[in-house]
């Protein structure tokens, strides 16, 4: 006798996380961002490290407090998380379970499928336009009496495109108010165009959670925090799908010391959307149909069946990046990997 999976948990694919990088290489395959911590943020996980043998305060008070003030917002209205990524999935738990369907553009982040099938609920995928932006008319077709919950990821994890304030205005008004509408701002900070004003809408409309993390622009990705902003009875749901005493107190004391250090922080971010800007240049020079970057990556765009020639030319220059059948997601790091970078879209571009 074996033991036995629920059927929905048995058929999930697993999520693929990046490769290391080759010796000499360079890791571009998960967003991280390629700054070591600032001191500060050091020096506070130090002093935290001294109190584990206790355990953190439920909710990371002392942050969600500093996160409300910042925001403007109830503290009510910020649940902190082990990484937003855990957030998605409580929330995405706590509203749609079997029978139930969760509509999100795809290509789009690979754990979004992942939740929802862990929930019991259908995922919807809504292709990704020409351009590899939001088809926001068609994810609003594809809503039925059935659908529990949408998510606009902007930008947009792998492609980098950004949903604009007009588009999502007029999405929202063809969403029923009973469906939550979970918007991923994972990539906000690294936005310089205009966009939708989250942090506005989840005020105006009770059926809107804005999500952020601490992982990219505030490079904590080791540390997992991320947190929520919207309706607290839906926060509430989502605290109860998720597991008690989860979050460490290491990582609120780094998101802490990493807002108390905003200035070098934020200067970090600026150096980061420099480099992108310079590095998509390069790429649109070179001949390489790369869509204007949001986020802290670049899309190289190909053609299903093209997987294996790509990890081959990742390899021959040195680069771990994510390759999915549509194209291959290559994050901004150290600027030393550019030239490889350039030399190796060129390659891909080839393959076309
Ligand atoms: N949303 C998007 C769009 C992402 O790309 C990621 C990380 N790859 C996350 C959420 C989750 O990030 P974290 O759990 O580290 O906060």
């Amino acid at each position: 006798m074996t033991v036995r999976l629920r059927p929905e948990i048995a058929a999930v694919p697993p999520y693929q996380q990046g490769r290391p990088a080759p010796e000499g290489g360079f890791k571009l395959s998960s967003n991280e961002n390629p700054f070591p911590p600032l001191p500060a943020v050091v020096e506070a996980v130090q002093r935290e490290a001294e109190r584990v043998n206790r355990y953190p305060r439920p909710g990371s008070p002392q942050l969600q407090q500093q996160l409300a003030e910042e925001l403007g917002d109830d503290v009510d209205r910020i649940l902190i998380g082990d990484g937003s990524a855990s957030l998605l999935q409580q929330l995405i738990h706590a509203v749609a379970g079997p029978g139930d369907e969760v509509v999100y553009a795809w290509r789009s982040f690979d754990a979004y499928p992942l939740f929802v099938r862990t929930g019991g609920a259908t995922p919807v995928e809504v292709p990704l336009d020409a351009d590899h932006r939001h088809d926001l008319d068609a994810m609003a077709d594809a809503i039925t009496e059935r659908t529990r919950a949408v998510i606009v990821c902007s930008p947009n994890n792998p492609t980098g495109t950004i949903v604009t304030p007009e588009e999502l205005d007029r999405f929202l008004e063809r969403v029923p108010d009973d469906v939550l509408v979970m918007l991923d701002e994972a990539y906000i900070e690294f936005v310089r165009e205009p966009i939708p004003d989250g942090i506005a809408l989840q005020r105006e409309r009770e059926n809107v959670v804005v999500l952020r993390t601490f992982s990219k622009a505030y490079g904590l990705a080791g540390l997992r925090v991320g947190y929520a902003i919207g309706d607290p009875a839906v926060l509430r749901g989502a605290d109860l799908t998720g597991v008690p005493l989860s979050q460490t107190a290491l990582g609120a004391a780094a998101a802490l010391a990493a807002l108390a250090h905003r200035d070098e922080t934020f200067g970090r971010i600026q150096q980061v959307v420099e480099h992108r800007d310079a590095l998509w240049q390069r790429l649109v020079d070179e001949g390489v149909p790369v869509p204007r970057p949001h986020g802290n990556f670049v899309w190289v765009p190909s053609q299903p069946g093209q997987e294996d020639a790509i990890h081959d030319i990742l390899f021959d220059h040195l680069l771990v990046a994510k390759v999915f059948p549509e194209g291959t997601r290559i994050s901004i790091g150290e600027p030393e990997a550019d030239d490889s970078v350039v030399a190796a879209a060129k390659a891909i571009q080839a393959l076309q």
